[in-house]
């Protein structure tokens, strides 16, 4: 299984001189079985250069077909749905899976509200949208075994998702507000014993600002989730968009500091084998 990250950024994208080791694009991943199969997790910015990537692949053609699970509904994971170039060829389908307090295909059609978007509605795209609401358990795709944990993230709903295939598990947890007594005991079931889990770091534990109001983890919660759940290896991502390269740099180093297990920052374009 071949994770590639496409976008790595939490908030909004970043961009400059300052910014280029680890990416500027927000939220998108592509994960690929060695058989294939693909699903797509995100529609960060990060997904306007996948969706491209995608139409010399079957997309360009109307003949593609994709599933794509959501971390949850926030812009930076949401907001490139209407620039994900697929969307616009008759014949493909992509199918959405995630969870809001409503129904889910209700908050996307927001994003196509006139007043916010010219395109007016999902209905208007070229492509077959299918939006799947899940619950917490297994989650039927092609290729793989996806199980789905509803989280708590602000007022939105997150999923954490757990997505195994050629006998390698990752866990993706980018969306969750952990309580202040610790990791869930169900979030770490769901992480337990993955090769890979990549957690939402936002932030190192000194930061300040406006992480209160915007969300997003502290390398301390990615730590314990991981120490847990006993996984493998930890990836940090959703980097602060005002987090340089040198501050990224800064913060995976005193994440090595507070644990034994091996602990890295994804990397916008980089594929992680796993
Ligand atoms: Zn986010």
């Amino acid at each position: 299984m071949k994770v590639r990250f496409w976008g790595v950024r939490g908030f909004y994208p970043a961009s400059g001189g300052r910014f280029v080791r680890y990416g500027g694009n927000t939220a998108a991943l592509e994960v690929v079985s060695d058989r294939g199969a693909r699903l797509g997790i995100d529609f960060g910015t990060g997904a306007i250069p996948f969706g491209r990537a995608l139409l010399g692949q079957g997309f360009g053609a109307g003949k593609g077909a994709l599933p794509v699970l959501l971390s949850h509904t926030h812009l930076d994971h949401t907001a490139a749905l209407p620039f994900f170039m697929p969307v616009f060829i008759p014949g493909n389908r992509v199918d959405i899976y995630g969870a809001a307090s409503g129904p889910l295909r209700a908050l996307l059609e927001a994003l196509f509200n006139p007043h916010v978007c010219p395109i007016n509605s999902l209905d208007n795209l070229a492509a077959t949208i299918r939006v799947h609401d899940v619950v917490d358990g297994p989650v039927a795709i092609d290729g793989f075994v996806v199980e789905a944990l509803r989280v708590p993230h602000g007022q939105a709903t997150g999923v954490a998702w757990r997505i195994e295939a050629d006998g390698k598990r990752l866990a993706v947890i980018t969306a969750i507000d952990h309580p202040p007594s610790g990791p869930l005991a169900a979030t770490v079931a769901l992480a337990r014993g993955a090769d890979v889990l990549l957690h939402d770091a936002t932030w190192s534990p000194s930061d300040n600002g406006p992480a209160g109001l915007w969300g997003g983890a502290r390398t301390t919660a990615a730590i314990a989730v991981a120490e847990q759940a006993e996984v493998r290896r930890l990836v940090l991502t959703h980097h602060a968009p005002q987090h340089d390269d040198a501050a990224i740099d800064a913060l995976v180093r005193d994440a090595r500091a507070h644990t034994r297990l091996p602990v890295e920052a994804a990397i916008e374009g980089e594929v992680l084998e796993i």
